[in-house]
């Protein structure tokens, strides 16, 4: 099977748990505020590859993996490419190397669940808690992520929830409040990141010639993340 791609980091250590062979898939059904990938947004703007050729590639790194490492899939969103994706998961699986999704949980459909059915660990970025701030800063509704999350909580696949924490819309004692009472509900999660809104991605933008909507955000401080898991 071919697809695109964006591009691949080889020994990437903040996708998922271990050393992992990171995949950026090209093209994205989103259009988050805070996004650091841009680039990935156009579905045309990728690199064709074929499985086997990432594969050949992808089992050259093993000895590199440990008991804890593997493959991630992450983008721009792969979940728009679930058929390519699970056929990478499968082989993976083959040679017995850990699967792990980067997701924006947005589409669950009769692909994406044969998908899951490969996936080791998925890796959930749940960006808000309010439906409003998901249409006005995500561009789809807050119930979408909600649902996929309850798909994984019934399939049981071992979940990290992730959350970019940008200062004024989310770093707030209700957002952490609503943030709990999901992770309460659904025992899939069995970790949560909060990472900090960053920056360097504004020259993405610049070279794409279009508008970054939270070029004047904050970066929250090491301080401001420990106040909120705190919280949490
Ligand atoms: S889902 Fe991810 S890649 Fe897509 S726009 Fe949002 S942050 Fe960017």
């Amino acid at each position: 099977m071919r697809g695109f791609i964006h591009s691949i980091q080889t020994l990437g250590t903040v996708d998922g748990p271990g050393v992992r062979f990171v995949v950026f898939f090209q093209g994205c059904n989103l259009r988050c505020s805070c996004c650091h990938n841009p680039d990935t947004w156009d579905m045309h703007g990728g690199k064709e590859t074929e499985t086997g050729e990432m594969i050949d590639k992808l089992i050259r790194y093993k000895s590199y993996f440990g008991k804890d490492g593997g493959i991630t899939l992450s983008g721009g969103e792969p979940l728009l490419q679930a058929d390519f994706a699970r056929e990478i998961f499968e082989e993976s699986h083959k040679h017995g190397i850990n699967t792990c999704l980067d997701t924006s949980g947005s589409i669950l459909d009769g692909k994406v669940k044969e998908l899951l059915k490969h996936t080791d660990r998925v890796l959930l970025d749940i960006k808000y808690t309010t439906d409003e701030m998901y249409r006005k800063y995500v561009g789809c509704s807050l119930e979408r992520p909600m649902e996929f999350l309850s798909y994984l909580d019934n399939c049981g696949i071992p979940t990290t929830l992730r959350q970019v924490i940008i200062p004024s819309l989310n770093d707030t004692v209700e957002n952490m409040a609503a943030l709990s009472g999901i992770i309460k509900k659904h025992h899939c999660i069995d970790k949560t990141e909060l990472l900090p809104f960053r920056k360097l991605c504004l020259p993405k933008y610049q070279n794409l010639g279009i508008e970054f909507p939270f070029e004047d955000m904050e970066t929250p401080s090491a301080d401001d993340i420990k106040r909120l898991y705190d919280m949490l």
